[in-house]
């Protein structure tokens, strides 16, 4: 039979109570079938700190008054040292109270020495061990429930933000309207009507993407419905919508973005889901405009071969520090540098999951006031019953 290995350290200045302490333990060893202890004795709390770099332990035996450590600091020493390692403390007769002073500060447990026989320490050790685990996964259900607080407070003052805002000017255009339909050109009118429309767009748009969100985080896996389509055609749609936008705020002075489209190949057949792609290409394409704050050129291209195809959106906007690339796809996770500019930190999340439902990959290049690209590859998954064009479920 397979027993279990505790490791002990024990540190112990006093040589005959360390014999002792082994030779009760060796003898208990006898009656406990499925343990086996390995004690390493330490007379210092140097010695102790040595050893706990060199081999794995399970359990520290530690006696207080060492000849380079006294009382309750030799304990803090090395709970900081080992802060997840269970501590019994060894005392003489006299000084139980300073044992139980320091169970109070972290100890597990403590034995008197003189009173101990191989149960009581046994037991004091299992007790210690099992009494560390709970606390760390203790400490550890608290620090998650404080991230969760934490993130749900986030989450609702980002919520109210960017809901706020839309509304505020959906509301300020509506009351000036009715205040003032008379004295307003219909230009204005228009253009007051063109701004709550686009602010109820961005509203439905936050709202979508917490459905989608919502979809995502849920035990179902998101489904993955192909079907064939004309790729450089879908594309070219979606960048002509993008253009109509963009016109419109050229007209209106705000910053102007040279939206450019290359594709290697004019037609080229595909069997994709069109829905998952869309909230790929939508995202980064708003992305890349939207983080372009003095204008520039963002440019879109689509290369494609018999096993994938890859897209590539890049722009000369404000770029992303590089620290913070990685965490970039994690829900509600903005960088440092979007002061200003309104986001809810969702879309490169629903990006990222969009992209892995199709066994693709996503990668970011960026440079801080350079520019940033976005690349998604996407392998084919072609069913050969379906490699015929003809039987395209949806076609644009
Ligand atoms: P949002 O844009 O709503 O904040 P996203 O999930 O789409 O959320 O993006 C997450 C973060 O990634 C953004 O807040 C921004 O910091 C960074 N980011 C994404 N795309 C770009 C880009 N093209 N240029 C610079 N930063 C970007």
């Amino acid at each position: 039979m397979n027993r279990e290995l505790i490791n002990i350290l024990l540190v112990e200045d006093n040589c005959r109570d360390a014999e002792l302490f082994q030779d009760i333990l060796e003898m208990s060893q006898e009656s406990h079938e499925s343990q086996a202890w390995n004690v390493t004795h330490v007379m210092r709390l140097a010695e102790a700190l040595v050893q706990l770099d060199r081999t794995p332990v399970q359990v520290i035996l530690l006696d207080l008054s060492l000849p380079d450590s006294q009382g309750l600091q030799t304990l803090v020493t090395l709970r900081e040292k080992a802060p997840t390692l269970p501590i019994v403390v060894l005392t003489g007769l006299n000084d139980e109270h300073l044992a139980i002073t320091a169970v109070r500060e972290g100890a597990q447990d403590y034995l008197v020495k003189g009173l101990v026989s191989g149960g009581t320490i046994t037991r004091s050790m299992f007790y210690a061990i099992e009494r560390k685990k709970n606390e760390i996964a203790m400490k550890s259900c608290l620090e998650q429930e404080r991230e969760l607080r934490e993130i749900k407070s986030r989450f609702i003052s980002m919520l109210s933000h960017e809901l706020r805002n839309p509304l505020t000017t959906i509301l300020a255009s509506a009351h000036l309207m009715e205040k003032l339909s008379k004295e307003l050109s219909e230009q204005k009118k228009g253009e007051m009507n063109r701004k709550i429309k686009e602010s109820a767009g961005r509203m439905n748009k936050i709202l979508d993407d917490l459905l989608v969100l919502w979809h995502q985080e849920s035990p179902e896996p998101t489904p993955f419905k192909p079907s064939w389509f004309d790729l450089p055609q879908f594309c070219q749609k979606l960048v002509a919508e993008f253009q109509i936008q963009l016109d419109h705020q050229c007209s209106q002075g705000t910053h102007s973005i040279h939206l450019i489209f290359v594709s290697r190949v004019k037609s080229y057949p595909v069997y994709l889901d069109l829905n998952l792609l869309e909230q790929i290409l939508t995202n980064l394409l708003s992305n890349a405009i939207k983080y372009s704050p003095n204008g520039g050129k963002v440019e879109f291209e689509l290369i494609a071969d018999s096993h994938q195809v890859i897209f590539r959106i890049q722009d000369s906007g404000i770029g992303i520090p590089p620290w913070e690339c990685d965490r970039l796809f994690t829900s509600f996770y903005r960088a440092s540098n979007t002061e200003g500019i309104s986001g809810t930190g969702l879309g490169l999340s629903i990006v990222k999951n969009a992209v892995e439902v199709q066994g693709g990959t996503i990668q970011v290049n960026s440079e801080v006031s350079i520019g940033s690209t976005f690349t998604v590859t996407l392998p084919f998954r072609v069913n050969s019953v379906l490699m015929d064009p003809s039987n395209c479920s949806r076609p644009l």
